[in-house]
């Protein structure tokens, strides 16, 4: 690993109790057949780490395991209690309007209020009673992140988030997400085929295969960044 500053350092093992993500050994087969064999993981508190990987790699998979969702994966596994996720397809409630998809399982007063400081964060407060139905794609996705924050997220997992959108509205999503990360700044596992989006906004990539995280880069390029930094050229090619 390349020097990185605090973020990418390879943290303390005390500084995980209920902020990092750590997992060891984690394995998973569906009918003997083994996708995570053996796999290693850390995540510093407020580290954004992208997980890169062929189709069928397994990145879903180690995504649900990480959120705890997956009763059948085995290994060790210490993530915080206050995590969210966000899938590629939104799901959205459709018979739910806007905000209370975003209080979703929420209980306790001032409800829609939170609503409307989470659905304000992504711009869209003012679609705070529709119905989802009535939303664009992109749209629909930032509702989905709206859910996300207002959670407070210690650990965000975000699964090719932006892979059903258009290349505009990804580009804009991606941004909202670089601002939300800088803002609210929790640790992030991004799950995306897309190699610049990786560049773009993590401190780190991974790269799933045979069930294992087989390569890491650090990106150290500065934030805001732009596609044209030389340093992608070279990052680009390795990855
Ligand atoms: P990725 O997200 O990298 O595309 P997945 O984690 O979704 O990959 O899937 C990894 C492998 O595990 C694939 O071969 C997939 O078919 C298999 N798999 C995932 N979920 C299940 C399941 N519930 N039952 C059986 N096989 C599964
Ligand atoms: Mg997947």
């Amino acid at each position: 690993m390349t020097a990185h500053g605090a973020t990418a350092a390879p943290p303390p093992a005390v500084s995980f109790a209920g902020h990092g993500v750590r997992v060891r050994g984690l394995r998973r087969a569906f009918s003997g057949r083994v996708v995570l064999d053996a796999v290693d993981l850390d995540i510093a508190p407020g580290e954004f780490v992208a997980l890169l990987g062929a189709s069928g790699s397994g990145k879903s998979t180690l995504l649900r395991a990480v959120a705890r969702l997956d009763p059948h994966a085995e290994g060790g596994l210490d993530v915080p209690e206050r995590r969210a996720i966000v899938f590629q397809e939104h799901r959205l409630l459709p018979w739910s309007k806007v905000w209370r998809n975003v209080t979703l399982g929420l209980s306790g007063p001032g409800l829609r209020a939170r609503a409307l400081e989470a659905l304000t964060e992504v711009g869209l407060a003012a679609r705070a009673d529709a119905w989802p139905t009535t939303l664009s794609g992109g749209e629909s996705q930032r509702v989905a992140l709206a859910r996300a924050l207002v959670r407070t997220p210690e650990l965000l997992l975000l699964d090719e988030p932006f892979g059903a959108l258009d290349a505009l509205t990804r580009l804009k999503a991606q941004a909202l997400v670089a601002r939300l990360w800088t803002q609210h700044r929790p640790a992030v596992l991004l799950v995306t085929h897309d190699v610049e989006e990786a560049l773009l906004l993590a401190d780190r990539a991974l790269l799933l295969a045979d069930g294992k995280v087989a390569e890491e880069f650090v990106i150290d390029i500065p934030r805001p960044r732009s596609l044209d930094h030389p340093r992608f050229a070279t990052l680009r090619r390795r990855l």
